[in-house]
């Protein structure tokens, strides 16, 4: 978690998100990312995508089974959806959002049963500290 909110931190002016996908041994990171929508004017480019994208184009392959990603925020619906379609084993995130979660707040997307993969979530790993980052992005603005 500790690397996924370096990169949230590196997000410049975008919101403060970061994500990594961890390989199968836990600790190799096939890939990184923070929001780049302002960066790049792209809808899509939120942590997690990016982060998933760059770990399938490390390994040469789509299915990320056996992997983590980490991320500082819970899922949007179009994350948890990029994450069901990478087949990562494990999805551990930071700080709820309670307005827009999908992976246990509003919506549970990634643990839907009626969905052929189902990933486990770990929530809540520093809490306190991937939300302070957003806390601090929003008071400024
Ligand atoms: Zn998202």
């Amino acid at each position: 978690m500790r690397l996924a909110l370096d990169q949230a931190e590196r997000a410049g002016g975008d919101v403060p998100v970061g994500a990594v996908v961890l390989a199968a041994d836990g600790t190799t990171v096939l890939g990184a990312g923070h929001n780049e929508r302002e960066a790049t004017g792209d809808p899509t480019a939120h942590a997690e995508v990016l982060a998933i994208r760059r770990a399938a184009a490390d390994l040469g392959e789509w299915r990320l089974s056996g992997c983590t990603l980490v991320v500082t925020l819970e899922p949007c619906t179009m994350c948890a959806g990029a994450i069901v379609q990478s087949r990562v084993d494990r999805v551990v995130y930071g700080a709820r959002d309670e307005k827009a979660g999908a992976a246990g707040s509003l919506w549970d997307v990634v643990r839907d049963r009626r969905l052929n993969h189902r990933p486990e979530v770990i929530e809540g790993v520093l809490a306190d500290d991937c939300a302070r980052l957003l806390t601090e992005f929003f008071r400024d603005r």
